[in-house]
């Protein structure tokens, strides 16, 4: 109005009654002044205003004048000194209709000072008006026989302008309304950054950004300059995400042009397995020098000077070969002679030879080695030679070409379900009486001579021809080039099931073999001494730059779970899950960390999560698993409540069953076996995960202190396992039927809202949860066999398994629905009023449920006294309109609950 000096189309009523009035042509005002007359009703009312549709909080400032009652004479008994502020919503301009009982009224506005005769007060006043939701709104003033001057009207709303902090943006947001005083708002990484963490703020209802949560950080290769994050230049490199500057690129290092990761080695240089890859890379030593070969005492002694470049390493070593030559044929004599200390792994420069024979010529090769002759022995590709529908050959590179190595190599073949270990000398291997048409993965790591691992391994898959499709492969002539040297490799086995292939539950083991026996049970990774040497046999290492980390998808007890890909040079590109430890670790939560890999990688069955792999010789160690697109099964339950029809629960279930009998099998003890620990894939497969070791006792968000101070997930875990911790497949099968009750309830949470300390009470006194709505009966009652007080009566994994098989092949048997049996079942904690008297009234009742919300719903059914809640069924309770089914199932509980207390007082136990 102030800045107006013309028509504001705003409307009066009556009409053409309130004046607008120019005064001194500088303030345009809006002005009333019936103040001798009664009954006043004067309405000014605003243009429609559009509303942004995120502002539902906006505020009006008015600015006014309010004239004294008592300056005018005869007058103060109808003069009033207030006028009110009205409202009204709508989704399109309605144009000059006005309808008063359209308006809500939203406060009587009153002057903080009025105006004499000589002395001219302005007021501000400024209200709100909350919870806008239409397209638009009016605002409109009623006199009711004041004197008024309106001179200006100011709408507003606040925002939290666009910010950029901590290397993430967030865009302007409208700050929330009083009910919701913090708006949490969800910014993004600027351009080549990454958090661990979705980067999170607040705004305020005053419009101010508060408490930013999730630090973003500039990815590796890129440096944070001024609020954006700009590329490492040439020569420098940033290995990892994080608040560091880019380095300059370290010694004997590639200076790669910019964005660099690392700085890879020279030709000719090389980093061992435990260099990191932020350091320099070292030379190959040189020769030693000045042998010297001695005779005492019918021994040979042989010493020499170190190699004059020891290639920038101090681990070097010395290994001695011996030849004989009897004309052009030579051969090794190692064997047959003794070397005191040894032969290989010297790190004096003389040795002892004894056991000589006379008059041979025998010839003495030294030899430096350092750390990275050791790495450099990496399998660079793997080939298929032939198939059949039986067997597979294959050959490998080595890198570099491998010498006659010094001293015979000892090889080790351990073999297991599903995957097989096989130690050979060759780079080249035929393996037979495979299955037709099927993909196996083969793994070749090279080993050094102590039968350590040593350098990368390899891994690819390869497809045995259908039946009757024998043919030689079009590459034949590729292969295996000429190998005499001895090299000890380890060939991993395993089958992966083909989509075409049918397989009964057990047939995903290797049994084609008999020369070779299982290894049947699971292996501690905490019994080796070096929890490194678990995570290298049982894992396969991936190295960094093949892994991208694309989204933040869940958090895990040691860092942030990430949805990302896995691409291997010459493998297919695969969707994974990756684990990582959060920075500032100690090492013993790295190993922790690892050690769920090194249990992982024991396993391979379709119902457990497949490890693809570890990245541990870097400095953010992660763990790669197959990714699972529907994530943790309890969530995805409540997503789709009520979705499925129970043969797809059960067949759920018996995915869960399968892969928990495998386990057991391998006498692997689970103990944290619940919903929120199953993953679910695409195809609705369910499989198991979650294998840290120390998670159960330290870290399980539901795990509760128990006297002995470990942390134990009560709700899931079997009662001996509580008292005594005595965990065992038993106990598992107890937290299995939990499951089973978790996913026929929709991920409904266990014991509702009971407390820990009320279920173990109630469990105690032999009562279990009730049957699921709509559960089958044949499926409660194998949920009751799993919480069987005594463990050794409880079915075993096996049973478990054949029993969900049985019903799913004849569905008929999931007709039959559980009933509520007040004998056995839990009572729902708030089932009479809290002194244990029953409900006054209906709404007390849903009150005490928490289900308030549906008063009105009853009561305009006409339920309006217990005695008709009670006759009420399920049909009965949606057709009032209780939709939800989370809200159904509280509600139709509720009921059973009070049922049982108001028949019987026999409450038996299992
Ligand atoms: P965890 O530390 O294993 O409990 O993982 C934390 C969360 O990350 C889980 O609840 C899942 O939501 C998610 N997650 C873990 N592993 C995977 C996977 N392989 N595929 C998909 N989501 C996963």
């Amino acid at each position: 109005m102030k800045a107006t000096g013309g028509e504001l189309g705003w409307l009066t009523w009556p009409l053409d009654q309130g004046d607008k009035t120019l005064n001194g042509s500088q303030l345009y005002t809006y002005s009333v002044c019936n103040v001798g007359e009664r009954e006043q009703d004067n309405w000014l009312r605003t243009t429609f205003i559009q509303r942004r549709p995120s502002a539902s909080r906006v505020f009006v400032e008015l600015k006014f004048i309010v004239r004294d009652c008592n300056s005018f004479d005869g007058t103060s008994l109808t003069c009033k000194e207030t006028f009110n502020l009205f409202t009204s919503e709508s989704d399109a301009d309605v144009g000059t209709t006005f309808r008063k009982g359209q308006f809500k009224k939203v406060d009587t506005i009153a002057p903080d000072e009025i105006t004499s005769k000589n002395e001219m007060h302005i007021n501000t006043e400024t209200r709100v008006v909350e919870n806008l939701s239409r397209k638009g709104f009016y605002l409109a003033f009623q006199d009711i026989g004041a004197c008024i001057a309106l001179l200006s009207v100011r709408v507003y709303y606040k925002t939290c302008s666009a910010t950029v902090q901590s290397l993430a943006s967030f865009p302007e947001t409208v700050a929330g309304s009083e009910n919701q005083a913090l708006r949490e708002v969800s910014g993004q990484c600027v351009e080549n950054a990454d958090s661990e963490e979705l980067p999170r703020i607040y705004c305020t209802v005053d419009g101010e950004w508060v408490v930013p949560v999730g630090q973003c950080q500039c990815k590796p290769g890129y440096e944070e300059v001024n609020d954006s994050c700009q590329e490492c230049q040439a020569g420098f490199f940033k290995s990892a995400a994080s608040a560091d500057k880019c380095e300059p690129c370290p010694a004997n290092t590639q200076r790669l042009e910019s964005r660099a990761l690392f700085c890879p080695c020279m030709e000719g240089f090389y980093r061992a397995p435990a260099d990191p890859l932020s350091g320099p890379c070292s030379g190959l030593p040189s020769a030693p020098k000045d042998l010297v070969a001695t005779t005492s005492a019918g021994k040979l002694l042989l010493s020499w000077s170190p190699p004059e470049d020891n290639g920038g390493r101090t681990d070097i070593t010395y290994s001695i070969e011996c030849q004989c030559c009897d004309g052009s044929v030579c051969q090794s004599c190692s064997e047959k002679i003794r070397y005191d200390p040894a032969n290989v792994g010297l790190t004096d420069t003389k040795v002892s030879v004894s056991d000589l024979d006379a008059h041979i010529n025998y010839t003495f090769t030294v030899e430096a080695h350092s750390g990275v002759s050791l790495f450099i022995n990496q399998i660079t590709t793997m080939r298929l030679v032939e198939r059949t529908s039986s067997s597979l050959s294959l050959s490998w590179d080595v890198s570099p070409r491998p010498r006659v190595q010094s001293s015979p190599i000892r090889y080790e073949l351990t073999y297991r379900k599903k995957v097989r270990h096989t130690l050979l000398e060759k780079n080249f291997v035929q393996i037979s009486d495979l299955v037709p048409g099927t993909a196996y993965l083969f793994r070749v790591q090279a080993l050094s001579s102590d039968s350590s691992p040593g350098g990368s391994s390899m891994e690819e898959q390869f497809e045995t021809l259908n039946e009757g499709t024998e043919q030689k492969p079009q590459g034949k002539n590729c292969m295996c080039f000429d190998i005499n040297f001895q090299m000890g490799f380890c060939i991993f086995l395993s089958r992966k099931r083909n989509s075409h292939t049918r397989q009964g539950p057990e047939d995903t083991y290797f049994s084609s073999s008999e020369q070779l026996k299982p290894l049947k049970t699971y292996v501690d990774p905490h019994t080796y001494e070096d929890p490194n040497t678990a995570i290298m046999k049982f894992a396969t290492e991936i190295h960094p730059s093949h892994v991208t980390k694309e989204k933040v998808i869940g958090a895990g007890e040691f860092g942030e779970v990430y949805r990302g890909i896995l691409k291997v040079p010459g493998r297919k590109e695969a969707a994974v899950a990756i684990k990582t430890l959060k920075p500032g670790y100690m090492e013993k939560q790295r190993q922790d960390f690892l050690s769920e890999a090194s249990i992982m990688g024991q396993f391979t069955h379709q119902n457990i999560i497949r490890l693809e792999g570890v990245v541990t010789k870097f400095k953010h160690a992660m763990i790669v698993t197959e990714y699972m697109e529907n994530g943790a099964l309890d969530r995805y339950l409540r997503d789709h409540d009520g979705e499925f029809p129970s043969f797809q629960l059960v067949g759920m279930m018996r995915g869960i069953s399968a892969g928990m009998k495998y386990l057991s099998d391998m006498s692997y003890v689970h103990r944290d076996l619940a919903a929120r620990n199953i993953l679910v894939n695409n195809n609705l497969e369910c499989k198991v995960s979650d294998f840290g070791l120390s998670r159960v006792l330290e870290d399980e968000p539901e795990g509760t202190y128990t006297t002995s101070g470990g942390k134990i997930p009560i709700r899931w875990t079997a009662p001996e396992a509580i008292a005594y911790r005595k965990f065992t497949s038993a106990s598992d099968v107890w937290s299995f039927g939990i499951v089973m009750w978790e996913v026929m309830a929709f991920g409904e949470r266990p014991y509702w809202d009971m407390s820990n300390h009320e279920v173990m009470k109630a469990i105690n006194e032999a009562f279990r949860l009730p049957a699921p709505m709509d559960c089958p009966s044949a499926v409660y009652q194998l949920m009751l066999q799993c919480w069987l007080q005594d463990r050794a009566k409880r079915p075993r994994f096996g049973d478990i398994v054949n029993l969900l098989d049985k019903l799913l092949r004849s569905p008929d048997s999931l007709k039959t629905i559980a009933d509520f049996d007040p004998r056995v079942s839990i009572r729902l904690p708030s089932t009479s009023g809290s002194d244990g008297s029953p409900f006054r009234s209906v709404s007390e009742w849903l009150e005490s449920i928490k289900m308030s919300q549906y008063s009105e719903n009853f009561s305009c059914a006409g339920v309006v006294t217990m005695d008709q809640v009670l006759q009420m069924k399920n049909e009965d309770i949606k057709n009032i309109g209780v939709r939800l089914p989370g809200h159904l199932k509280r509600i139709a509980y509720s009921i059973l609950g009070l049922k049982d207390q108001t028949s019987t007082l026999s409450v038996f136990a299992v």
